[in-house]
């Protein structure tokens, strides 16, 4: 097989990918055998359920830098849906993504591409492999027995409405990850607790995998891309904004915080219970707020007191049928 010119190689079954997965690993050995390792000479995986947007294209474009191959998977997980959810009007739009991928590639990477296998030199292209199964039992096949849980991370914010959310998450990343076998994996912060979670089970169960964390994107008008803002009517999506201009709110209170005393502004305890008092005050007025919470940026905690501390300001907020998350970290 040879890699076509700046395009993605589409493969649909579980089959195709072991077997370019083996090919892979025989041109990386025969790779470092002619040339030494190189940095380059690695597996990217950016995991996804399609319907792309430039928060998973960002993705893409930070593994391009880095990787010989990079694994985009397209996959609805029907694991992480709870049994009121949206998996079934979720949208899934495979050739709208799979040409935004080509695109993509072709204004990241030079106008030649190395061939896939039998490449007797080094370039610095990437080959994009989209892995798109096109059916749930090509990932868990019918006597799939077993499913991976990370606790206490997953009991608060929003694994309290979503109880079985990250479970169904780990679980299909640990899967992914056992098939392609990548070096690094690539997530959004935009799922911050997600990306929490995904690194308590790579240190947990000793997953040689490193998580590579990218910034959120958003809409000029601040709204954060999600595939779920499609659903969203013109005035549920002027609604939606509550969610960025609340915690920008709440993160101009917290920043106080690190300002000088003697200047005026305000310790960090007293901003801290201003900005909780305002949270407070938030959500009794608006039932849309699932969670509106500050958080230890590191662990999650909600132990928020020292002064050193990253915090992360995380909400979920409902419009319609439509349930957005976003955050801030603040360092
Ligand atoms: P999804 O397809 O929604 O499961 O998202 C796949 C990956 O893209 C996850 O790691 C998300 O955190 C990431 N992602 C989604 N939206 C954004 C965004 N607006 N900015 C950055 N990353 C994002």
């Amino acid at each position: 097989m040879t890699g076509v010119k700046n395009k993605a190689i589409l493969i649909t079954t579980t089959e195709e990918l072991l077997d370019l997965r083996e090919k892979i690993a025989h041109e990386l050995l025969e790779k470092s055998k002619l040339h030494g390792c190189h940095e380059r000479q690695t597996i990217g995986l950016v995991p996804t359920m399609g319907n792309l947007h430039e928060g998973h294209l960002t993705l893409l474009r930070e593994a391009l830098k880095k990787h010989d191959y990079i694994f985009i998977s397209i996959f609805v997980n029907p694991k992480q849906f709870g049994p009121q959810e949206d998996f079934d009007r979720y949208p899934r739009t495979l050739i709208q993504d799979e040409l935004l991928i080509n695109k993509t590639i072709s204004i990241n990477t030079n106008s030649t591409i190395s061939e896939f296998v039998g490449s007797s030199f080094f370039k610095d292209t990437s080959i994009v492999i989209i892995f798109a199964p096109q059916s749930v039992q090509e990932i868990f096949p019918l006597d799939f027995d077993t499913e991976v849980a990370v606790n206490s991370l997953t009991k608060i914010m929003c694994g309290k409405s979503r109880p079985h959310h990250f479970q169904g998450v780990t679980t299909v990343v640990y899967r992914l990850f056992a098939l392609i076998r990548p070096t690094a994996a690539y997530f959004g912060q935009k799922d911050y607790q997600q990306v929490q979670v995904v690194k308590r089970m790579v240190s947990d169960l000793l997953i040689p995998v490193k998580i590579v964390e990218v910034p959120i994107i958003r809409d000029e008008d601040g709204l954060a891309l999600s595939s779920r803002n499609n659903f969203l009517s013109k005035e549920e999506r002027a609604l939606a904004l509550t969610l960025p201009r609340t915690l920008q709110k709440i993160q101009k209170i917290l920043q106080k915080r690190v300002e000088n005393s003697t200047t005026g502004a305000v310790t960090s305890a007293t901003a801290i219970t201003m900005a909780l008092n305002f949270i407070q005050e938030i959500i009794s007025k608006d039932t849309n707020w699932d969670y509106l919470e500050i958080r230890d940026a590191d662990n999650l905690l909600a132990n928020i007191s020292g002064e050193s501390k990253r915090l992360v300001i995380a909400g979920a907020y409902r419009v319609g049928c439509t349930r957005l998350i976003d955050n801030i970290v603040l360092n």
